[in-house]
């Protein structure tokens, strides 16, 4: 996978080119606005599907761009990189080609929850996406900026309902028709850009918003409830300008893990790639702060930002007295320029500039670009189905930041299901929908469509209440199977790998299994493992392989014959040893909660006094709805299968 070759980026823009003049005659199946990283990832996957798509992006040389910091992945988004590769998305694999210094986060914890994060270089990870669209039949790129969604309404006698028919153009061309329509505009939906005193519309840097007459639409004609969020980005720093001795050096992990299941390796070798460095704020930056207050509007907003990637303005007044990390991170690998991660800031430039030299590493740094901050309109996300469709639109779908979330890997992963479901409505196919025990998409959408966001959303380990079954290590388990047989799209290639890892590791599993020896013999064949807290009972070689201080390759050792030839896939057979008695429990209270779907709730049930351990949220959803039985209360929104386990073994211990 990684020995290819791109072609020149001129090739690519030539070639869209040459197509756009076909482009507004032709009927699509589904038309894609906007190529960041929901728009690519629904383009490639609609087509993948077999629909005819379009993706119409404002400038062809940012599709793909990382608008904000160069990386990917890390604690829950690496598993939403690992699940869309396992779909066959893009980012897993440009994470690969592009990623310059790769790490495993949260090492120290459990492998279900570590993060899987890479930094990238800018450039190759937009010519890897670009490239990869080029290469995918049936699909067309165009240039250019969608003015007007086009609507019609279903039934008259059913106002309210309507059906997209397909998109107008900026310039004034032909409308181009389509049966499904996905929007991915990112911050650009009635975006405003901030820096020090002065607003102006815009995106992103250098970009213009999206048209008002696309907000217009979605608010006026279809009558959509549509909030305001803001975020905001760091300025870049020149790298020759820092004082790297005051700053701590993080290497990369000396094997590098890629996040595609095709790459055994990633493109850049451990020896070529670069360091990070970690420094600290100081008690000059918080006063910088403090005394600019009033000099910078966007912080003044009422717009909410993002919680966890806050600005530098919002973690020295939420934690006045703290020293906050700040992360030196490389743009590339030959890039002049670093990202200070935790530097984001709106402040006017002169104070940005006295600001980043009250670090001592940064004392004499000098800015290429200075920080802003960004506010945009988006759609509240409960107003669409877990296909990721507009409840009262046929054929819209919204994936995103338009939807309130924050990050390449959340919109990303929206991005690939909306595009699979519009593709499939547009080819008369039903929708598919993935659950919260099987995915972290699952979850994510989840969230969105049936709680909503108040802030820019962005996923988390502890979101998903089946983390221990939802691994990076098994991502393609869960899930290029099911994208193969019954979503349609995973490519030939892709799902033959993942049925020969299935085979390969269901044999080393029963071959493990059928090692079934007393601890005595266990204990004789491998002298140096502690086994001695169990009595001379019978284990198997999964069981003994639950115990911290044994590997497989130990056991390969003891037993070259029948488990020398599972080395390739050593690591993932521990971690399935260590979790799966906790899997397997779960899963037998999920197969329990399909079995009493008809158990009934008493009508006089005290909701709102069940135990703590089911949030306030669901006691109060309980409350209000009062469901019926069991099955219905799955069914409620909001509702996650956890709580459904805690108000069934409450039930039935009140009997
Ligand atoms: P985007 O990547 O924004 O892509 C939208 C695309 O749609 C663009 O290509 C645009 O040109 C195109 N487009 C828009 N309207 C139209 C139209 N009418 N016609 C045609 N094309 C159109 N994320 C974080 O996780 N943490 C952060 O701290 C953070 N800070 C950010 C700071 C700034 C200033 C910005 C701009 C973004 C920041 N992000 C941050 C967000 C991150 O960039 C997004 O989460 C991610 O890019 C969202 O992907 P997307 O595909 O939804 O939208």
């Amino acid at each position: 996978m990684l020995t290819k070759k791109l072609p020149p980026l001129n090739s690519f823009l030539s070639l869209v080119s040459r197509r756009a003049s076909h482009v507004t005659r032709q009927q699509y199946d589904v038309i894609v606005v906007g190529g960041g990283h929901a728009g690519t990832e629904a383009a490639a996957a609609a087509a993948r599907v077999g629909a005819k798509t379009l993706l119409v992006s404002q400038k062809i040389q940012t599709i793909g761009a990382l608008s904000c910091n160069p990386s990917l992945g890390g604690v829950g988004k690496g598993q939403l990189v690992r699940e869309v590769d396992a779909l066959d998305g893009l980012c897993g694999r440009a994470g690969d080609w592009a990623g310059i210094h790769f790490s495993i986060l949260n090492r120290s914890k459990g492998p279900a929850v570590w993060g899987p994060r890479a930094q990238l270089d800018r450039q190759r990870y937009r010519e890897f996406i670009q490239s990869e669209l080029l290469s995918t039949p049936r699909l067309t790129v165009l240039e250019g900026s969608v003015e007007e969604l086009l609507v019609s309404e279903t039934n008259p006698e059913q106002p309210g309902h309507h059906r997209v028919t397909g998109i107008l153009l900026a310039n004034g061309s032909h409308p181009v028709s389509a049966s499904s329509v996905i929007l991915t505009t990112g911050t650009f939906l009635s975006g405003s850009l901030f820096i020090g005193q002065s607003t102006s519309p815009g995106g992103r840097i250098g970009d213009a918003p999206s048209s008002s007459g696309l907000s217009h639409t979605l608010k006026e004609r279809l009558g959509l409830r549509v909030g305001r969020l803001r975020t905001g980005t760091p300025p870049r720093i020149l790298r020759d300008s820092v004082d790297f001795s005051l700053a701590v050096v993080q290497p990369p992990d000396g094997h590098p893990t890629p996040f595609s299941f095709l790459n055994t390796r990633t493109h850049c070798k451990p020896e070529e790639q670069l360091p990070c460095h970690l420094t600290y704020t100081t008690p000059g930056v918080e006063r910088v702060v403090k005394d600019s207050l009033h000099l910078n509007c966007h912080i003044q907003e009422d717009a909410k930002g993002p919680r966890y990637c806050p600005s530098i303005e919002s973690r020295v007044l939420r934690f006045p007295g703290r020293r906050h990390q700040v992360w030196l991170e490389p743009e590339g690998l030959t890039s002049d320029l670093l990202y200070p991660q935790g530097l984001s800031m709106t402040m006017p430039p002169d104070v940005q500039l006295s600001l980043i030299r009250q670090i001592p590493a940064l004392h004499r740094a000098k800015i290429h670009t200075h920080g802003y901050g960004v506010q945009y309109d988006f759609v509240c996300p409960t107003q669409l189905s877990p296909a990721l469709q507009v409840k009262n639109t046929q054929g819209l779908f919204l994936a995103g930041q338009i939807n309130g979330t924050t990050g390449y890997e959340e919109a990303a992963a929206q991005g690939l299901w909306a595009g699979v479901n519009a593709a499939r409505c547009a080819l008369s196919m039903p929708t598919v929908s993935l659950s919260r025990t099987e995915s972290y998409i699952g979850v994510l959408i989840d969230d969105l469509v049936s709680r909503g966001v108040t802030e820019p959303y962005r996923m988390f380990t502890s979101r998903a209440e089946f983390r221990t079954a939802l691994r990076p290590d098994n991502a393609d388990m869960r899930l290029t199977l099911k994208g193969f047989e019954e979503v349609g799209c995973v490519s030939t290639l892709r799902y033959q790998e993942a049925v020969r890892v299935r085979d390969s590791l269901q044999d080393a599993q029963a071959t493990l299994q059928a090692l079934s020896l007393s601890s005595n013999s266990w204990k004789k064949q491998l002298p140096d493992i502690q086994i001695s807290e169990v009595k001379n009972t019978v284990m198997t070689g999964m069981e003994v392989l639950q115990y911290n201080n044994v590997s497989f390759e130990m056991l390969a050792s003891a037993f070259p014959e029948s488990l020398s030839r599972h080395m390739e896939f050593s690591q993932r057979l521990k971690i399935e040893a260590v979790y799966r008695p906790h899997c397997n429990l779960q899963k037998k209270e999920i197969e329990r909660i399909q079995k009493e779907e008809n158990l009934l709730l008493p009508h006089d049930m005290d909701y709102l006094s069940l135990p703590v351990s089911m949030s306030q949220e669901v006691r109060e959803i309980l409350d209000r709805v009062r469901p019926s039985t069991l099955g219905a209360a799955t069914r409620l929104q909001g509702i996650t299968p956890a709580a459904i386990v805690h108000l069934l073994n409450y039930v039935r211990s009140a009997e």
